[in-house]
């Protein structure tokens, strides 16, 4: 009488006879392969974003429906850009050329 593969991957579901060769499987086979989507509302993995778009329609579409308009990500323009001349002290020292 023999256990034979014992441990499951929980992300595929292939099972192994040692744990260590199935966590050898998660980390670098399984999880370190595919990347992975990760469902920002709940604990929802999709392997492709296309998957985790559906997911989102189907279990999140109250919380997508809150923001309808797709707002136009603008980017913060620093005011500082404009910076008063007079601080640059590099800009030729005139009193000193004249001397
Ligand atoms: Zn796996
Ligand atoms: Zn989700």
């Amino acid at each position: 009488m023999y256990e034979e593969n014992q441990y499951s991957c929980q992300h595929c579901g292939k099972r192994y006879r040692w744990k260590s060769t199935l966590k050898r499987h998660e980390v670098f086979e399984c999880g370190g392969k595919e990347p992975v989507h990760q469902c920002p509302h709940c604990d929802y993995r999709a392997k492709q974003s296309g998957n985790l778009r559906v997911h989102i329609r189907k279990y999140h579409t109250s919380i997508e429906l809150q923001s309808p308009s797709p707002a136009p990500r603008k980017p913060i323009v620093n005011p500082i850009q404009h910076q008063p001349s007079n601080l640059s002290t590099n800009q030729t020292p005139v009193a000193a050329a004249e001397r």
